[in-house]
């Protein structure tokens, strides 16, 4: 067997390196394909007759009609006591449902632009093998998500909006506003330094907030076709929640099906990229019956058969 130098090496190999890292492609169009309507919008108007996209990640409104809004800050609105605009609250159901479709967490890897900054640490880390320095609990994020909330209730004012790197880092990107690049390089800093994957995997609470909404959406990770690991590990290796995978991967003994049912699973793909063997793909979360499961059921129906005949 070739020595391998990086996760996803014989899926390279097996594919090449565009089918090999086609959801990452995908993920940094999508995400900058959405900084770009923010800021070409203005300029498109004359071909367009309205701004395509207008406003920011936390509130805009697509040609002029279509609401968008965060739920997450909505939701610290409502609790701060503000009386949210009928648009807001339908802007933040239409979000909503969008993702409880999708995947909560397909915000943090399609959308949110810290995650640019975060991948590129943890390829850092991974790249001069680093150590994995300070890891919180992986509910620490639901605390600060909590916390965060019951702020907005006793004292009346959005407090975490003050704060939070992902506003201040998309705001700062769309306005132009500098000191941002402070902001992206403290959370680069201490994800390379202090906690590998340390922001999105264990503090941000706007994570937290949609990987909630993650425990209930329809389109989910499957290791459909788990009979095929090889246990090379690469999948866990790419993955930046890696303990979402084993119940999935490694469920046939304890009958859990293939579908990665967790909330902290991003529905980033890498995955699906980087399995030499196709074991995993998109699916729904109904569709949880393992091919294993299947496999079985055939076998089944031809003992049968053969009973019968
Ligand atoms: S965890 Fe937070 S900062 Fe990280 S990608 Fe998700 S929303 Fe963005
Ligand atoms: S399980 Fe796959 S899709 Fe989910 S976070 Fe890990 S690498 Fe991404």
């Amino acid at each position: 067997m070739s020595a391998k130098t990086y996760p996803g090496f014989d899926a390279v190999k097996a594919r090449g390196w565009l089918a090999a890292h086609k959801w990452l492609l995908v993920r940094r169009a999508v995400q900058l394909s959405i900084l770009a309507l923010f800021l070409a919008s203005p300029l498109l108007v004359p071909y367009t007759g309205a701004w395509i996209l207008k406003g920011n990640l936390t509130s805009s409104l697509i040609l002029g009609t279509v609401p968008l809004s965060d739920p997450f800050i909505v939701l610290q609105s409502l609790l701060a006591g503000h009386l949210a605009a009928g648009t807001a609250l339908i802007g933040a159901a239409i979000v909503l449902v969008f993702y409880a479709l999708v995947g909560g967490r397909a915000y943090c890897s399609f959308v949110c632009p810290m995650n640019i900054v975060t991948d590129a640490s943890l390829w850092l880390v991974r790249r001069f093998d680093l150590s994995k320095g300070w890891q919180p609990g992986r509910e620490t994020r639901l605390w600060i998500l909590a916390s965060v909330m019951v702020t907005a209730l006793i004292t009346g004012i959005m407090a975490w909006e003050l704060l939070n790197p992902v506003t201040i880092l998309h705001r700062g990107l769309v306005y132009g506003v500098g000191y941002v690049w402070t902001v992206a390089l403290a959370v680069f800093l201490y994800d390379l330094v202090v906690s590998r994957r340390g922001w999105c995997g264990h503090l941000c609470p706007m994570g937290a907030f949609y990987g909630l909404l993650g425990k209930v959406s329809l389109v989910r990770v499957s290791a459909a076709k788990r009979q095929a690991c090889n246990d090379c590990m690469d999948c866990y290796a790419i993955c930046p929640e890696p303990h979402v995978i084993t119940p999935a991967l490694r469920g046939a003994d304890g009958g859990v099906g293939p579908i990665i049912l967790s909330g902290d699973c991003t529905n980033c793909g890498r995955c699906i990229d980087v399995c030499s063997k196709d074991v995993f793909a998109f699916d729904v979360r109904f569709n949880n019956a393992s091919t294993d499961d299947k496999f079985n059921d055939k076998d089944k129906m031809i003992s049968t058969d053969r009973h019968a005949a």
